[in-house]
């Protein structure tokens, strides 16, 4: 995140608005490296920070009015009042940011108000968190600035409320504890039951190896109703097992939980991925720990055909991505995020990038789908100011 940005984005809040900003922050999208589909079930995900973020440019103000403005939506600045703000009611962008205030009145904290202009980066709809970059980084601001004294897990945490309640999305924790809590040059092991987490070191350039992400531009419209599904689904496992959540059940007795939901076959493979999901992120925490990074990516594999094959989410661009990078010698790859299509991460060796990429836009091209976006994704800085 360079200073050239923060002043940019400075100078256009004061044509905006006509004053200077008391400050300008900034909060990345993430990628997930391993553990998908386990955030909703107590387990664990195990995500790290885009370079690419999200940049806000806010002051304060103390007459209720709450002016949001993105430069990347072609409209003027939106007023409201914060007193008004009421869940379900913004269909449009703004609910984000405005959803964020309105979680931090609702549990008691002093927002009289803020002028707010930001832009981003982290591409929109390609499950690259771009909702969670926009809510942290208006939090993280609100918190300096209101100095509320919140740390980057409670941030987290509103931000999420913010999402599920006011933006009316059920998504879990992780995304937005990505955005706030990751450290450069590691990705975040967290347990998304107490919301433990741990720094694991994941510096891939010194280490000679590259991680591609590939956005596949595909977003299927039936991916709301199937998420609704898979976590109805796997709610029915915990209770069908008598636990509180899949999180419960260990792994070294998944196959008798799996007799003992008989001939509930959908439960039983929604179970068998999370189960062995959990496992996954277990293992790539405890190669990464041990330094046998190469070793991670036959886990990334076995992580895409539970999500294919058992859990059902992935699609043919998807698959398309992940066969391709293996054939032509990517370490692993998989799909990454809620599924039905967005973006596949893949693990190569520095010297096979181009490579790689050429293989994976050529089998798009023979397929006549639309040419996907390949970048290297660095892992980056969590939520900071910038200027
Ligand atoms: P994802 O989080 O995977 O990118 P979502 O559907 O959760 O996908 O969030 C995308 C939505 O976030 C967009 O439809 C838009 O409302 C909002 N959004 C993302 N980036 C921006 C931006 N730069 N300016 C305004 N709104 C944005
Ligand atoms: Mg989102």
């Amino acid at each position: 995140m360079g200073e050239a940005v923060a002043e940019t984005v400075g100078e256009r809040f004061r044509e905006l608005y006509g004053a200077v900003p008391e400050g300008v922050w900034a909060a990345p999208g993430r990628v997930n490296l391993i553990g998908e589909h386990t955030d909703y079930n107590d387990g664990f995900v195990m995500p790290f920070a885009l370079p690419h973020t999200a940049v806000a440019a806010v002051a304060r103000r103390d007459d209720g009015v709450l002016r949001l403005h993105s430069a990347d939506i072609a409209a003027d600045p939106v007023e409201l009042r914060v007193a008004d703000l009421t869940p379900g009611s913004d269909k449009a962008w703004t609910a984000y940011p405005s959803g964020v205030v309105w979680a931090l009145r609702e549990a008691g904290h002093e927002v009289t108000g803020a002028d707010v202009h930001l832009t981003s980066t982290v591409p929109s709809g390609a499950g690259l968190s771009s909702s969670a970059a926009l809510e942290v980084v208006v939090a993280l601001a609100l918190n300096d600035l209101y100095s509320l004294g919140l740390r980057g897990w409670q941030l987290a945490r509103l931000c999420q409320r913010a999402e599920n309640v006011y933006v009316g999305a059920p998504v879990g924790i992780m995304d937005q504890t990505a955005s706030a809590c990751c450290e450069a040059g590691h990705a975040l092991f967290l347990d998304t039951r107490d919301l433990s987490q741990r720094q694991i070191p994941f510096d891939l350039a010194a280490e000679g190896m590259r991680l591609l992400v590939v956005d596949t531009r595909v977003k299927h419209s039936h991916s709301e109703g199937e998420y609704g599904k898979r976590r109805a689904g796997c709610e029915k496992g915990a209770a069908l097992l008598g636990v509180d959540a899949l999180r419960d059940v260990p792994y070294a007795e998944l196959d008798a939980a799996l007799e003992r939901l008989g001939d509930e076959e959908e439960v039983r493979r929604l179970v068998r991925h999370v189960v062995t999901e959990d496992e996954r992120v277990e293992r790539v925490v405890s190669l990464l720990e041990s330094g046998d990074t190469r070793a991670i990516g036959p886990v990334l594999v076995e992580g895409h055909a539970s999500l294919r094959d058992d859990f059902r989410i992935s699609c043919r661009e998807l698959d398309l991505v992940v066969d391709t990078a293996l054939a032509s010698g990517a370490l692993g790859a998989r799909m990454t995020g809620g599924g039905f299509g967005g973006s596949a991460i893949v693990l190569v060796e520095a010297a096979d990038v181009d490579t790689v990429t050429k293989a994976v836009e050529d089998a798009f091209a023979a397929a006549d789908l639309t040419a996907p976006r390949v970048f290297e994704a660095v892992p980056s800085a969590g939520a900071r100011r910038v200027g």
